[in-house]
């Protein structure tokens, strides 16, 4: 009997390693918005991507765009947010969270609020225009109905040389 129960702890604990093994980190969906805004930059847009994340699994991605779509919103987590919604055929991101390698402006931290993006995850701060406390701090207000959580600084040397690099080159 209680070489059973030793043998259901043991299978337990091999299961709880493997999905530890296999479950993938805040830095590998990182990693995939950072792909995605190496996909903005050979388009000669500034290098911005996002992922958003729901159940475990990505539901959503976009790169910034406004150029190439003549459309001033096509910012990353703008056009992750619209592929997010269209999947889900709904309105709102609930339980989502948005990976993006720049901390969000006022419109994108504004449209999270609307989308009700429970958590927010971003590489490089943006001491110019960010909205989640580096300029203001529109996705944790506690003057809005809605507050998302927000971690900063992930794979941030990998963000912001991303970035630096590509006004360089453009300078
Ligand atoms: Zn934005």
């Amino acid at each position: 009997m209680r070489s059973d129960i030793d043998a259901a702890r043991n299978n337990t604990l091999v299961f709880a390693r493997a999905a530890a093994v296999t479950r993938p980190t805040d830095s590998d969906f990182m990693r995939r918005a950072l792909e995605l805004a190496r996909e903005a930059q050979q388009r000669g847009e500034v290098p911005v991507g996002a992922v958003i994340v729901k159940d475990g699994a990505v539901i959503a991605e976009g790169f910034n765009r406004p150029i190439s779509s003549n459309d001033p919103t096509a910012h990353a987590e703008i056009v992750a947010m619209r592929a997010a919604a269209a999947t889900l055929a709904s309105y709102r991101l609930l339980d989502a969270t948005l990976y993006v390698t720049l901390e969000p402006c006022a419109m994108c931290a504004g449209a999270m609020v609307h989308a009700r993006i429970k958590r927010l995850v971003y590489g490089a701060s943006d001491p110019r225009a960010g909205a989640a406390g580096s300029i203001f701090n529109v996705a944790n207000h506690s003057a809005l109905n809605h507050r998302i959580e927000c971690d900063g600084g992930l794979l941030y040397e990998e963000c912001a040389a991303l970035l630096k690099t590509f006004f360089t080159a453009k300078r």
